[in-house]
């Protein structure tokens, strides 16, 4: 009787595990489905931010804790799905009239330094006729060459701070055309390689003052920082 009573329970228990391991095992494909689509694509989050009508985003601060947690998040590839979406057009946008907007104006912009953690940066093309700002989505630097050399940095997420950094004279990039996802290869030289390296740290959540071998308050930047701040261009929106 203690025995037939034994198998029985046993059998339950063998009944109930089984039960649990399935609920667990859809539970966590699930959950790995949705990272999956996580990191082809805008969160929730994201998303809200990108269909706010402000063209001139707030760029995170490195002295702000909430920033700071965005600003040193590895961001992720967006995907060719996303790449498509309107969205993407308003990160676009968005990028390109921060980094040109009075109170920023940089050579350069990475998506995460307006809350976007995906692999998309805008780069003044200085090395090309009319200088044009350019965006490049799912970028990565594949190989850099030359001994590396040193030059003079600043970020618009660590005002008014500028430092000695030294980077390789040229870089090999790859990213993807927007409309087919088609892979496309650059090799860009001089100071526009030093823009490309600063920005696609960014996307790994590396800042300049982490790789600066020397780093000042530039007083001018300090001054322009103070004024607009007093304007209030540099608060953080209320949302
Ligand atoms: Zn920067």
């Amino acid at each position: 009787m203690l025995i037939q009573e034994n198998k029985h329970n046993n059998s339950t228990f063998s009944f109930m595990l089984l039960v649990i391991l399935l609920v667990v095992g859809t539970i966590m494909s699930l959950q790995l489905s949705r990272e999956k689509k996580g990191a082809e694509g805008f969160t929730k989050e994201e998303t809200a931010l990108l269909s706010s009508g402000d063209s001139v985003m707030y760029v995170l601060n490195v002295n702000d804790p909430d920033d700071e947690k965005i600003l040193r998040t590895k961001s992720l590839q967006l995907g060719a799905k996303a790449l498509k979406s309107k969205e993407y057009e308003s990160l676009k946008a968005k990028l390109m009239a921060t980094v040109n907007a009075p109170e920023y104006g940089g050579v350069g912009i990475a998506a995460p330094q307006i809350g976007v953690n995906k692999r998309v940066i805008a780069v003044q093309r200085v090395d090309k006729p009319g200088e044009p700002f350019e965006v490049y989505p799912d970028i990565q630097i594949d190989t850099a060459f030359g001994a590396p050399v040193p030059g003079f940095e600043g970020c618009l997420s660590v005002p008014p701070l500028r430092g000695r950094v030294f980077r390789h004279p040229s870089v090999a990039i790859s990213y993807r055309d927007a409309s087919n996802y088609k892979l496309c290869r650059d090799t860009v030289s001089g100071f526009a390689a030093i823009i490309f390296q600063h920005e696609c740290d960014h996307l790994d959540g590396v800042l300049f003052i982490d790789k600066a071998d020397s780093v000042f308050v530039d007083d001018a930047w300090k001054a322009e920082y103070d004024s607009f701040a007093a304007q209030g261009k540099y608060l953080r929106p209320q949302h």
